[in-house]
């Protein structure tokens, strides 16, 4: 989230030094909160804590000096395993790209993994990113983990759409809510990461908390008069880039971006309250659409249409 850690999340923090100096950490954890507001970071932070020989007192980040810190930094602490798609991918011995959710497999092979005892000795800890995303069946199999995790192993789970999954996953974590940033925090973050001052405003004040968000905003923008209403629904998608994972995420930051408008409409008395509601449906579903794979230039000509209706 920033190059010195986490930024903005000084209560979860909190939460994580607790845990850590009470010596009482939950085996099976869920880090949840709006995309790119820092689960992921944080997750990685807490488990080089859980792992290190000697965390300080009062943070949840490790020393980083120890051997257990030296190898988790190198990308090599041998009792890890971060279960993303890079992992599935390397399992399965397949491009990345085709790794579109975690299968049941890989959550196999990561429990197989945790059941050994430690190699350096201290604890073993899992990070399962995006887990809202996984497919039914990897859902059940990280159940059946979460109900009986062996001694000494912690599971940390992130979601940015905590109600998809099982009511039986979240049951059995500790839930920590992860709040959407400050406006400035995401500012800054943008400005650590190379984005000029007056970009970095820009796409934080239309992020809604989310410093991910603000750097897609940035590096790729949205057809920006598909709210504005004034845009031909074909130029506004015509506009989207030309290779397929950016034109989505363009998408996405367009659907984001309705949403916003057709909530500010209401809240300045421009669109009655039903008529949002409507919208706000037409959306939520282009973007389950956009997820499963349609073409990002026909959501965005369908929200485009939906965002002048609701205007008009
Ligand atoms: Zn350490």
């Amino acid at each position: 989230m920033s190059a010195d850690g986490v930024s903005g999340q000084s209560r979860v923090l909190k939460v994580l030094a607790e845990f850590l100096s009470s010596d009482r950490v939950p085996q099976t954890l869920l880090f949840h909160g709006p995309a790119g507001v820092g689960k992921a970071l944080a997750a990685g932070e807490f488990a080089a804590a859980l792992l290190c020989e000697k965390p300080p007192r009062g943070g949840a980040r490790g020393c980083g000096a120890c051997a257990s810190c030296a190898a988790f930094a190198g990308g090599r602490h041998p009792d890890f395993i971060r279960v993303d798609a890079a992992y599935q991918a390397c399992l399965r011995q397949e491009e990345l790209a085709k790794q579109k959710s975690l299968r049941i497999g890989t959550v196999r092979e990561a429990r197989r993994a945790m059941e050994t005892s430690a190699i350096l000795g201290g604890r073993k800890v899992a990070v399962v990113e995006d887990a809202d995303g996984l497919e039914i069946e990897a859902a059940n199999a990280l159940l059946k983990i979460l109900e009986e995790p062996p001694a000494g192993a912690v599971w940390i789970l992130t979601a940015s759409r905590r109600e998809r999954l099982p009511k039986t996953v979240l049951s059995r974590c500790a839930a920590v809510a992860f709040a959407p940033l400050e406006d400035q925090t995401v500012k800054r973050i943008l400005i650590e990461r190379g984005v000029g001052a007056a970009a970095a405003a820009a796409a934080a004040k239309d992020a809604g908390g989310s410093a991910g968000r603000a750097l897609d905003l940035a590096h790729l923008g949205y057809p920006r008069a598909l709210v504005a209403g004034a845009a031909a629904p074909a130029d506004a998608s015509d506009s989207l880039g030309p290779d397929l994972p950016s034109a989505r995420t363009q998408a996405e930051l367009a659907l984001f971006a309705v949403r916003q408008e057709l909530w500010r409409g209401w809240k300045e008395g421009r669109t009655p309250l039903a008529e949002v509601s409507r919208a706000l449906d037409a959306v939520r579903e282009l973007g389950e659409s956009l997820r499963a794979n349609v073409d990002p230039k026909a959501v965005v000509l369908l929200a485009c249409l939906e965002a002048r209706k609701a205007a008009s």
